[in-house]
């Protein structure tokens, strides 16, 4: 609606004999008016023209009033009459568009209007040089397809709407690959990251080894199993063979090396052979017996039997064991079949003096009594009774001399220890074991 068909809004109290209780200029009439209802706010306002006299008329027009555009900003103020005369050249007052769109616009904003906003304007985008009317500019800003525009995936280029699904498709830094080693996929500039520790990355073998490339992960792998490369030792090494070279030359090292392999494993043999003789003697040492008592267990019994029955001097031997740490070594032996006065009927046990390491300290001739017990094996102990035999030494003979370096079969004890008619009551043999004590003991009383 134009500024000039409204109503201006100034207005007057009462001047004169009338009593309207407005009076209104309408700015297009140039006209007084009185408004028949006192309520401003009403629509209902009806307004009717009165034509108060000269001198009244004069006063009014006389009157100062704003410019209707104050508000706006316009500080014009003069009399009501020049109000229609400013109004011509305020900046603020609006005129019809120039390029007749049909627009009111202000002095002030014509010029803009007329670039800018009117419909009707000729506007070229600034992108593709394409010259438009007002209306289709308006729908073509933010759509022009050479606009440069920021990548949807924030690389921080801006590329032309036409050239941007090439763009985000092969050049853009943030696109997502597939690395073509392992399948995953990752944004472009990270690529080149990611391979340095890609898993299935190939690398070459550090050992410049003929393999082709090895993928990262089996590098481990392939430097223990596989690499021909690889340096190894000669299996032989255990034996005393320096040699170390690449896995490849192996074979060839032990073709020409069997001779020098054959004699180092002599070596080592003997080696071994000192040093498990050492061993023996050792364990030999820790096992020994030097309690002075000595229990025997006989398994198999009438196999032995049987045994000695056919077999002339079939005697068994006892392990040494000695009287005590540093005393007399000794060794018992059994003949199954009997001995001397014995032979074929009875059990005959003797006791012998071996050569041992402290003879030299020990006092001669051996004075200890020995006492042999053949066990009962009673199935309750208290009626087991047990055939014990025992003797003192006789200083007078020769076996209980010093033991000269090479010992002699002689042994002192009993050629009829038990017979073989006794040996088969109670159960001095049972599940075919018998077990026979040995005791040696330095006191010269008879042991029972
Ligand atoms: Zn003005
Ligand atoms: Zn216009
Ligand atoms: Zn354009
Ligand atoms: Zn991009
Ligand atoms: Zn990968
Ligand atoms: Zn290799
Ligand atoms: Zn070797």
């Amino acid at each position: 609606m134009s500024v000039l068909s409204q109503f201006c809004l100034a207005r007057w109290k009462s001047v004169d004999s009338l009593t309207p209780t407005a009076l209104v200029y309408n700015l297009s009439s140039d006209s007084i008016l009185t408004c028949s209802d006192d309520d401003e706010t009403s629509n209902s306002m009806e307004f009717s023209k009165v034509y108060p006299e000269s001198s009244s008329q004069k006063t009014i027009f006389s009157s100062v009033v704003y410019c209707i555009h104050r508000k706006e900003g316009c500080e014009w103020n003069g009399e009501l009459r020049k109000l229609k005369a400013h109004l011509l050249s305020c900046s603020l007052d609006a005129i019809p568009c120039r390029m007749q769109c049909g627009q009111q616009v202000s002095r002030l904003a014509h010029d803009d209007h007329g670039r800018n906003f009117c419909p009707n304007r000729r506007q070229i985008c600034d992108y593709c040089q394409v010259e438009f009317n007002g209306l289709q500019y308006d729908s073509h800003v933010g759509t022009c397809t050479m606009e440069p525009v920021y990548c949807d995936n924030k690389c921080g280029q801006k590329i032309s709407r036409k050239q941007m699904m090439q763009h985000k498709a092969i050049e853009c830094g943030k696109r997502l690959v597939a690395c073509r080693y392992c399948a995953k996929d990752f944004s472009y500039d990270t690529l080149q990251a990611h391979h340095a520790k890609c898993g299935r990355y190939p690398i070459a073998c550090p050992n410049q080894c003929d393999s082709p490339k090895v993928v990262r992960e089996e590098l481990e792998s392939h430097l223990k199993d596989n690499c021909p490369a690889l340096m190894v030792s000669c299996p032989f090494k255990e034996a005393g063979c320096r040699f170390k070279g690449p896995r490849f030359s192996l074979d060839k090292h032990q073709e020409e090396g069997m001779k020098q392999h054959l004699l180092l494993m002599c070596g080592l043999a003997t080696r071994q052979q000192q040093q498990l003789s050492t061993l023996r003697s050792t364990v030999s040492r820790v096992s020994l017996n030097y309690t002075g008592t000595f229990l025997w267990r006989i398994n198999d019994v009438q196999t032995k039997i049987a045994e000695a029955r056919i077999k002339e001097g079939f005697e068994l031997i006892s392990a040494p064991f000695y009287t005590s740490q540093y005393g007399y070594k000794l060794q018992a032996s059994l003949f199954l079949n009997g001995n001397g006065s014995g032979e074929g009927a009875y059990v005959s046990i003797y006791i012998k003096i071996l050569p041992g390491e402290y003879d030299a300290l020990l006092k001669w001739p051996f004075s200890h009594t020995v006492s042999f017990t053949l066990y009962d094996q009673a199935a309750n102990p208290d009626k087991a009774c047990n055939i014990v035999e025992s003797f003192i030494p006789d200083p007078t003979w020769e076996n209980f001399q010093r033991p000269s370096r090479e010992p002699d079969a002689l042994g002192f004890g009993f050629p009829r220890f038990v017979s073989h008619d006794m040996l088969k009551k109670r159960h001095f043999v049972k599940d075919d074991v018998l077990f026979l004590k040995v005791r040696v003991d330095p006191a010269k009383n008879m042991a029972v």
